[in-house]
């Protein structure tokens, strides 16, 4: 699979986005384990959103990999960070 980098495309990003990770209703086990999941390279994204969709998080492989790779809504959200 090929992965094609759009980061020069992320200038106009929402700034208030909140991405499904934030949105996700997840028990602390769960957290804890997806946390796991996205921080290992040897899982792959499809994986995550097989699992997460499992969980009932209805969402697709590109975000899931978007978020991985820092270029997704919330990687511009800081204060959300401290605000959670
Ligand atoms: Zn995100």
């Amino acid at each position: 699979m090929t992965v094609i980098d759009i980061e020069e495309f992320q200038g106009g990003r929402r700034p208030n986005a909140i991405c499904w990770r934030r949105k996700a209703r997840l028990s602390p086990e769960q957290e804890a384990k997806l946390d796991a999941a996205l921080a290992s390279p040897d899982i792959t994204a499809r994986t995550i959103t097989d699992v997460l969709n499992s969980w009932g998080v209805m969402i697709g492989e590109n975000v899931v990999a978007k978020h991985r790779r820092g270029v997704c809504s919330c990687s511009t959200v800081a204060s959300q960070a401290v605000a959670a």
